[in-house]
């Protein structure tokens, strides 16, 4: 397993549409293992791909309390197919937008359809935590960030602040 480099925003990376894996073999299994040493090294609790710069339709989160075992899991082409009409409020941040948190209002229940790490057809229904954290990587696989659902006045800002510490490390 090796830790990847995690993209902070401005970088256009994150914007971009993730394409579907065809085949869960080897390689994704690699991918899927090193996302997960990434995330866990973070500390945080969900990485997409997007963020490490691999535009692949792949997250992984672990929504475990920190006492409990850890509780890895692979989402591989996820697809909300029934989501509730009832919406829960969570305070959610980004590991693409470091100590950055607001309050996202996201449907409270979601029915999700996914391939796991066997490539084996997986469909289960999440409320709490796990509802808004499959929500929000869902979104990277599909360019969307959490500030895109604040206001235009809050988005501007954190963009700001991001874009010239970008530039401030020379990184643009
Ligand atoms: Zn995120």
């Amino acid at each position: 397993m090796t830790k990847r480099d995690i993209i902070i925003i401005p970088d256009p990376v994150l914007r971009e549409v993730c394409e579907p894996i065809a085949t869960v073999d080897n390689e994704i299994r690699a991918l899927a293992d090193d996302m997960l040493e990434t995330m866990y090294a973070a500390p945080g609790i969900g990485l997409a791909a997007s963020q490490i710069g691999v535009l692949k339709r792949i997250f992984v989160l672990d929504v475990a309390k920190e006492d409990a075992p850890k509780d890895p899991m692979v989402f591989i082409n996820p697809e909300v197919v029934w989501e509730s009409e009832d919406k829960s409020v969570y305070q959610e941040g980004c590991l693409s937008i470091p100590e950055y948190y607001e309050d996202v209002e996201r449907p409270a229940l979601v029915r999700v359809k996914f391939l796991d790490r066997d490539g084996e057809e997986q469909e289960i229904e999440a409320g709490g935590l796990l509802s808004t954290c499959i929500q929000h990587e869902l979104d990277h696989l599909n360019g969307k960030l959490f500030i895109d659902y604040l206001s235009k006045l809050k988005r501007d800002r954190v963009m700001k602040k991001f874009t010239k510490v970008a530039k401030h490390s020379g990184k643009i």
